[in-house]
């Protein structure tokens, strides 16, 4: 990944880069959750609670992220395949491996895997809320454990819509891979695949902008164009012989 590094660190073996682009998302979160999120389903507290929590869920997305990078890299690595590192950036997280992986299975498990961190976490946050929540123990507490549980759960289910280079797109090229036996007509497939979900998506963003949801529709749409670029020059790798 190109841009600036913003920190680097070490965790399980894997180096970790958080680039500056973060930052960006990390304030949107905050701004977005103190705004609207904390006020629509915490009433009666104060505006400084309500950004506390908006910068607590905003770490607490940070974590998902990089577990979902890290559930990747430790089934890649199992794999014998190397992890050149692991990228935080303003579109989520890439988890960058050192080869492709050697049959449609070993892409499949890889692919699979973020998703899944995804779900067991937004489980995780579930059940810890709802403890939380009937305990008694805090009320703003159990908001960002709900908003969290929400939020896994929504990186499951987009990432494993069946659009390159989505997860799904990865898991749906192994499928096709094992069908195909060909490694190189499989990534063009599904490439193409993620382009139509990406035109799909710029059409939402410019829909969603058209109805006054500025900032949503702008993201989608820029997600949708990083979805397209991706996808197509991972085409642009295994031309049509
Ligand atoms: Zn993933």
């Amino acid at each position: 990944m190109g841009g600036n590094t913003l920190f680097e660190f070490r965790m399980l073996g894997f180096d970790i880069k958080i680039d500056s682009s973060w930052l960006f998302i990390a304030a949107l979160i905050t701004w977005s959750l103190a705004s609207r999120w904390f006020p629509s389903v915490l009433s009666g507290y104060s505006l400084i609670t309500h950004w506390l929590l908006g910068a607590l869920g905003a770490a607490g997305f940070f974590i998902s992220i990089l577990l979902h990078e890290m559930g990747h890299s430790v089934v890649a690595r199992n794999y014998g395949i190397p992890i050149k590192g692991i990228t935080l950036f303003i579109f989520g997280g890439v988890a960058e491996l050192g080869h492709n992986p050697k049959n449609p299975k070993q892409e499949f498990m890889v692919a699979a895997a973020g998703p899944l961190v995804s779900f067991l976490l937004g489980l995780l946050f579930f059940g810890i809320g709802g403890m939380v929540q009937s305990a008694g123990i805090s009320i703003p507490l159990a908001a960002v454990l709900r908003y969290l549980f929400m939020i896994n759960i929504i990186l499951a289910i987009f990432n494993l819509v069946p659009a390159f280079p989505l997860d799904g797109g990865r898991i749906f090229r192994a499928i096709l891979w094992k069908g195909f036996k060909d490694y190189g007509k499989a990534t063009r497939w599904a490439a193409k695949t993620g382009m139509f979900f990406a035109y799909a998506l710029m059409a939402w963003g410019v829909w969603d902008i058209f109805h006054g949801n500025y900032i949503s529709g702008l993201w989608s749409f820029f997600i949708a164009m990083f979805l397209h670029n991706a996808a197509k020059s991972i085409a642009a790798h295994y031309p049509k012989k």
